[in-house]
């Protein structure tokens, strides 16, 4: 069987390290806002290329904080709008809504899975303050317009980097591209924790020290408290787990992207589409999407044969019940991925004789 992500195989290939690291925290008797996450922290900031990162507790968290920093600041007011991908996994639009902002859906294009940049212009109105693009799959979402149009208008731009540790657009990495950049450090991300782990980058001093000061009860000096804020700090044993494997990101990134080449370079069963095939930089290759009419039929016979997939992802957000009033609404592109995608294993430690299984079996499907 391959399963479609070994998260046990992963951790053990820098068991040794990530040990070590892990003890180490556990003899210090500090548990919390310590070294461990100044140094994670700083080697973040250079490996993105930013001032600031700021270390939280999961993925959601930091986008919500961007969003509520911004509201604190007076940059947004509740009822304000901001644009985001339909199709993005549904944490990207909860970090909007949980702070009364109102998210304005943009149908991705189909050839490469992101927000529709010619889609945008149309739906910016007076109230709208942030576009935020999330780079899905770990493909590039940023273009030159979208950056063209935020100057425009005076709009924030926003990245869900939760997917794309790594990836580039001319030679600047995700995270660096806008003002301010949410990034998840779930296990099975390209950067991956032992647990729950998030941060925010961005360059904006103010920002950074909002964020800092709310993800830590609101306060900025012991018992002061400038707001009403939340527990949502990185603890010290996934600051120095991070830390280990982001001196090995890179490494890992160029296994995923050997992976993907070689996927597009053998799959050839006409029943299966792929998106569109980008400049190496700016691919990470966080998941291989492939597309099928007969989605479900193919995930089962890939069952079948001992090759583990996954959807990315089945219900689109417009059509969950915690989005009752967006039910009605049609999203044709974000709905025709829901059906169609389907996640081949890819990881930094699936061997090319796996990928060549998989691409066998795959290439017999009638
Ligand atoms: C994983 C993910 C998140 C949320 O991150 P968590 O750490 O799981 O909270 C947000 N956006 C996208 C696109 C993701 O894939």
């Amino acid at each position: 069987m391959i399963k479609f992500l070994d998260l046990q195989k992963v951790t053990q290939k820098y068991s040794g390290e990530i040990h070590d690291a892990v003890s180490r925290v556990i003899d210090s008797g500090w548990y919390l806002q310590g070294e461990e996450n100044d140094q994670f922290e700083k080697r973040y900031s250079e490996f993105i290329g930013c001032k600031y990162t700021i270390g939280c507790a999961n993925g959601l968290d930091a986008l919500i904080w961007i969003f509520r920093a911004y509201v604190e600041m007076g940059v947004m007011r509740p009822g304000d709008e901001v644009i985001v991908p339909a199709n993005t996994y549904i944490a990207t639009i909860l970090a909007i809504t949980e702070n009364g902002l109102k998210p304005i859906l943009v149908e991705p294009k189909l050839n490469t899975l992101e927000i529709d940049e010619d889609l945008i212009e149309e739906v910016i109105t007076p109230r709208t303050k942030a576009i935020v693009i999330v780079h899905l799959y770990g493909r590039i979402a940023y273009t030159e317009k979208i950056g063209a149009l935020c100057k425009k208008y005076n709009l924030k731009l926003v990245e869900d980097n939760a997917q794309a540790h790594g990836c580039m657009f001319k030679g600047r990495k995700t995270g660096s591209l806008g003002d301010a950049a949410g990034h998840s450090f779930y296990p099975g991300k390209n950067l991956g924790a032992l647990g729950d782990g998030g941060a925010v980058t961005t360059n904006d001093e103010e920002l950074a020290v909002a964020i800092r000061a709310l993800a830590n009860y609101g306060s900025q000096k012991k018992y002061v408290f400038k707001y009403m804020g939340r527990n949502s700090r990185l603890d010290e044993i996934q600051a120095a787990v991070l830390d280990v494997k982001l001196k090995y990101l890179e490494e890992d990134n160029a296994h995923r992207k050997m992976i993907g080449k070689y996927y597009i370079d053998h799959i050839n069963n006409p029943h299966i589409y792929l998106p569109n095939t980008l400049p190496e930089e700016q691919n990470v290759f966080h998941l291989f999407p492939v597309f099928c009419e007969r989605r479900d039929e193919l995930q089962a016979y890939l069952t079948r044969n001992g090759v583990g997939t996954v959807i990315h992802y089945p219900i689109p957000p417009h059509k969950q019940e915690c989005y009752k009033q967006w039910n009605e609404l049609s999203f044709p592109i974000t709905e025709r991925i829901a059906s169609q995608e389907l996640s081949l294993p890819i990881s930094p430690v699936l061997t090319i004789e796996e990928a060549a299984y998989v691409v066998n079996v795959l290439n017999k499907w009638e």
